[in-house]
């Protein structure tokens, strides 16, 4: 599943750990209350690397992972990290053997879970696990609190598992209006009693994933999601003004000019020939494509990169393996072209990448694929 590392293309993307390490500290600081921060680093760290990024949150100061399969939290195991996990998602009760040996918590909600999990759990390592309440974003987890002492009941008899923390997820954290984020922080909180009176102790309660932790910080409990922020990126654009501390982005695109050629006025670009040169016109070609993750899309509504500090354009339509840009005047064979990334004084960020392909933040990294290497700086 890990990057790979070894390549001969001209494409890459870089990571910067001290930008994840900043950013993690930063979150940390914010808290008035004891916080246990869990690094999200599901789907490969949110496409910036699972190991490299735990391991940069982890010296930061992070004391637990997240990730969303029992696959994800294996591959960290085998690379010898040895920090709590806990799988977000639904784990098979017959994988539950498996989790308890290598120490991996799971997200459990259902009472007939519990029963066939016993039966494939052996008594020597108990199994932990975080039980999920949905107070309403709809995915999953228990959804009323009778359900939940029902839960509670069965839980009881269950000799091979521990409760070791309880939580929720926000549907509209990153939203300005907060009303629908408070609905659900009510909900949990009277989810929260009946777990008191039918559970017990909890070590870990938890809500906040980015948005909610950054906004509200006295609304999280003891424990802090920390995904998409940790990676320096915004939740959303409309709470850019709530975002309590400058994030760091750790992501940026880069590749290098592959052929320059000066073309006549008329002459077409790429698939379709929908680019036309009006001028004599610079055009150069880069070796990244929609099968990098580069979609179409940055073509069609009007993408540009950085190069020399300048931007130019994307034009014709996106290849699977290539695109051409437009340029001012003559530029060399390798030189560096960013798509995502700072040059001089002028940047586009990966907000303004996911902006413009009328996305979120979040899919921009995720969805450049494994075929572009990923280049670790700092940590
Ligand atoms: C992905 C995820 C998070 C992290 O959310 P961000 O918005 O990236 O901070 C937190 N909790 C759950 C359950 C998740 O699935």
């Amino acid at each position: 599943m890990a990057f790979k590392q070894t390549s001969y293309r001209d494409t890459w993307a870089e990571v910067n750990l001290n930008h994840i390490k900043s950013n993690v500290e930063k979150a940390k600081a914010h808290f008035k209350q004891k916080m246990h921060l869990m690094a999200v680093v599901k789907a490969d760290g949110y496409g910036h690397g699972a190991v490299k990024t735990a391991e940069a949150a982890l010296q930061a100061g992070a004391a637990f992972l997240g990730v969303a399969l029992l696959e994800e939290a294996i591959e960290l195991r085998e690379t010898g990290i040895e920090a709590p996990i806990l799988v977000l998602g639904r784990t098979r009760p017959e994988d539950s053997q498996l989790a308890a040996e290598q120490d991996i918590r799971l997200t459990v909600f259902q009472e007939s879970w519990l029963v066939e999990a016993e039966k494939h759990l052996s008594s020597k390592n108990k199994l932990h696990i975080h039980i999920k309440v949905d107070t309403g974003m709809g995915r999953i987890g228990i959804v009323s609190k009778e359900d939940l002492v029902s839960f509670a009941n069965v839980l009881k008899s269950c000799e091979k598992i521990e409760t070791e923390g309880l939580f929720t997820h926000f549907a509209t954290a990153d939203e300005k209006n907060s009303s629908y984020f408070q609905k659900q922080y009510h909900r949990f909180l009277n989810m929260l009693e009946a777990a008191a009176d039918n559970i017990g102790d909890l070590s870990y309660i938890h809500c906040g994933n980015s948005a909610a932790g950054l906004r509200f910080p006295d609304k999280c409990f003891n424990m802090f999601r920390f995904g998409i922020s940790m990676y320096g990126l915004t939740p959303s654009e409309e709470i850019l003004d709530e975002i309590p501390f400058p994030l760091k982005q750790a992501f940026s695109l880069h590749s290098r000019i592959v052929q320059i050629k000066k073309l006549l006025p008329g002459e077409s670009i790429s698939y379709g020939a929908t680019y036309t040169t009006i001028d004599e016109e610079w055009i150069a070609t880069i070796p990244i494509g929609y099968a990098d993750g580069w979609y179409r899309y940055h073509s069609t509504y009007g993408g540009e990169v950085l190069v020399n500090g300048q931007r130019a354009p994307i034009v014709g339509r996106i290849c699977m393996d290539q695109m051409m840009i437009k340029l001012p005047e003559y530029t060399p064979i390798g030189t560096k072209v960013s798509l995502i990334g700072e040059q001089d004084n002028e940047s586009i960020t990966v907000l303004e990448a996911a902006n413009r392909i009328h996305t979120i933040t979040y899919e921009i990294p995720c969805m450049i694929s494994k075929r572009v290497p990923r280049i670790y700086v700092g940590g």
